[in-house]
């Protein structure tokens, strides 16, 4: 066991564990966007990041392990502001009509969607190619959440990957080929961990876009 101390509050945690396990044990409530409780944390959104006594920058608390005698702000000024920030960040470049989790954070974090505007959308048409479900990458965070679960996290299936850098970079099908003609077996894990709307049920999308008519 290692001692922590979270917002001054003395905790003992098991070796090996992250911050946000410790937080977590604690009851002590930290944002995460591309986190999954089943699936590798990623570390990408930097959205759960906390001020570590000693580090220079913020961490991630998602992917860093406890050590003993750290000493961790969850909420100081600073990380306030970094997360306001990713909100606003992704609010400028991404559809993010259709996520509830992230509208309840960026309300909590009086987050300006605004404050980006003039950033290049994210914008790509919606892929039908297949009867089971839509790809809207419009909506989409790269938390990349799809591409794990598709993969060594639980299904082996590796349809989906990354593709791009920067600006250009996205999730699609290796060589961008239609999901028939991947290894996809249309298991819909994918659809059932995607927070945004980015992937959804072919019969979802067309409900909703007959009720928008
Ligand atoms: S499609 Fe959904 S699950 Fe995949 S990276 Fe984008 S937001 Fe995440």
């Amino acid at each position: 066991m290692v001692t922590v101390y979270l917002n001054d509050i003395k905790k003992e945690i098991e070796e090996n564990k992250t911050i946000l396990d410790a937080a977590l044990e604690a009851g002590i409530h930290i944002p995460t966007i591309c986190f999954h409780e089943k699936l590798t944390p990623p570390g990408l959104c930097r959205q759960c990041v906390v001020e570590v006594e000693g580090a220079r920058v913020l961490l991630p608390s998602c992917i860093t392990k406890v050590t003993d005698g750290m000493k961790i702000k969850t909420d100081s000024e600073r990380v306030i502001r970094a997360r306001r920030t990713i909100l606003e960040m992704l609010s400028g470049s991404t559809d993010l009509s259709e996520s509830p989790e992230l509208a309840v954070q960026i309300e909590k974090y009086g987050a300006d969607s605004n404050r980006f505007k003039d950033t290049a959308e994210r914008k790509y048409p919606v892929i039908d190619d297949n009867p089971f479900y839509m790809r809207d990458y419009s909506k989409c965070i790269l938390c990349e959440r799809c591409v794990q679960v598709c993969s060594s996290d639980v299904q082996f299936s590796y349809a989906l990957t990354t593709t791009g850098r920067g600006y250009t970079n996205k999730i699609s099908t290796f060589y961008d080929k239609k999901l028939p003609e991947t290894s996809c077996v249309f298991c819909g894990n994918c659809v059932a961990v995607c927070p945004t709307g980015a992937l959804i049920s072919s019969n979802e999308y067309n409900i909703k876009a007959e009720g928008a008519e």
